[in-house]
């Protein structure tokens, strides 16, 4: 394609915090995408680029003025783009156009593709991919801790996974949700639209959601510990208390052995390779040990986990890493370790309903798009359901 026009504008994400919103022209046609935000973020992603203050004026000034520059009036394939734009940034973070900027051209390039193809995007990704497309299990976030809820609850998301078609899928979540909230009725709203409760028993909030689950069909349970954020001096502090690694392996293995679950991602603070290997080693056969902030959606990471035998599941977050190419990379090198993916949102979201695209041309495995409690959230299982129903009419 060739792209006739460019520009960034600043919007709001689901914290308030400002984003990128970029638009993209060719053939008289045009494609809009905006970029999320994370909160519990990996030290080896991409680097979003924002002022002192949060600001991403600079990010917006990038992409209408250095990256206008170089990508408008020429002609590209989508690879080509997102080649062009990470040799433009020179980094190997992407530390100086910002992933942020980048990501936000990329997605909304390959937005423009599908729709100059006249076919829908998860489609054009299935395609670009060369994967099989397919309903990806909902990893629905119930209840929201750690950094996301002022660690009200020790670890950061507490999930209900659900199988089957998104339709079966999303009305059993969203049951499951709202009986939660009759439940914990009152309790505040965490940054991922899940409830934040306060429990200072370890065991509480699962004793509560396998009594949940067990009401419904095809439904586990699955946390996101991301531990990295109560590891502190060689310790993992959680509930007024300090673990070794080898403790926290044991709790962990506790509530596996207790509870009905189906994945524990980033157990381990994200430098401690040989414990999530032990971990893997020890539970691997029985759970998902997901890589979030572990493999910041970095192929090379994946790799580098995979020779360790660390994990068994990778996060595929297209904003760690900064293209749409290298998070499709990403999930290939998942899938040639023979692991599952797991497409992610962030804890500061957008309206912007690209990733539901994405895991559903992918075949994620998975994917966690939030809870129920805010309109970004709902737009990307509105958006499922809206894929669904176009891959049957197909
Ligand atoms: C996560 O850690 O998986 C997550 C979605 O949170 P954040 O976007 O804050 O990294
Ligand atoms: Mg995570």
């Amino acid at each position: 394609m060739r792209i006739d026009r460019l520009e960034a504008v600043m919007i709001t994400d689901s914290r308030g915090k400002p984003t990128l919103e970029t638009t993209i022209s060719a053939n008289a046609l045009s494609a809009t995408a905006s970029v999320p935000s994370g909160k519990s973020t990996g030290i080896h992603e991409a680097v979003e680029l924002r002022g002192p203050d949060g600001n991403v004026a600079e990010a917006i000034a990038n992409v209408n003025g250095e990256i206008a520059r170089a990508i408008v009036g020429k002609r590209f394939s989508l690879d080509e783009l997102d080649a062009a734009l990470i040799k433009l940034d020179g980094t190997p973070n992407k530390s100086r156009l910002g992933a942020n900027a980048i990501l936000s051209v990329s997605i909304a390039a390959q937005r423009l593709l599908a729709m100059l193809e006249d076919i829908p995007l998860w489609k054009a990704i299935e395609k670009r991919a060369g994967t099989t497309a397919g309903a990806p299990r909902l990893f629905m976030n119930v209840m929201n801790g750690g950094v996301h809820a002022d660690f009200k609850l020790p670890f950061q998301e507490y999930l209900v996974v659900v199988d089957g078609t998104t339709r079966e899928a999303f009305a059993t979540a969203k049951e499951a949700f709202e009986k939660l909230g009759e439940r914990l009725d009152g309790v505040p709203m965490g940054d991922e639209g899940g409830y934040a409760p306060a429990f200072d028993q370890l065991e509480e909030p699962f004793e509560i959601l396998a009594e949940l689950v067990a009401q419904f069909p095809h439904t586990s349970i699955a946390i996101d510990a991301a531990a990295s954020e109560f590891y502190r001096d060689g310790q993992y502090h959680i509930l007024d208390a300090s673990y070794s690694a080898d403790d926290l392996a044991r709790i962990y293995s506790g509530l596996v052995e207790k509870f009905p679950f189906h994945s524990i991602e980033d157990p381990f603070d994200e430098e401690s390779a040989g414990d999530f290997t032990r971990f893997t080693a020890s539970v691997g056969e029985k759970i998902l040990v997901i890589g979030d902030d572990f493999t910041v959606t970095n192929p090379d990471r994946i790799l580098k986990a995979r020779e360790e035998r660390a994990i068994n599941a990778v996060l595929i977050k297209p904003n760690q890493i900064g293209t749409v190419k290298e998070a499709i990379e990403a999930v290939r090198a998942t899938s040639a370790a023979g692991w599952k993916s797991v497409a992610s949102h962030r804890s500061g979201e957008t309206n912007d309903t690209f990733i539901a695209d994405f895991a559903y041309g992918v075949g994620a495995h998975g994917i966690k798009a939030g809870g129920l409690g805010q309109k970004e959230r709902m737009e990307k299982y509105y958006r499922l359901l809206a894929i669904e129903r176009e891959a049957e009419h197909k």
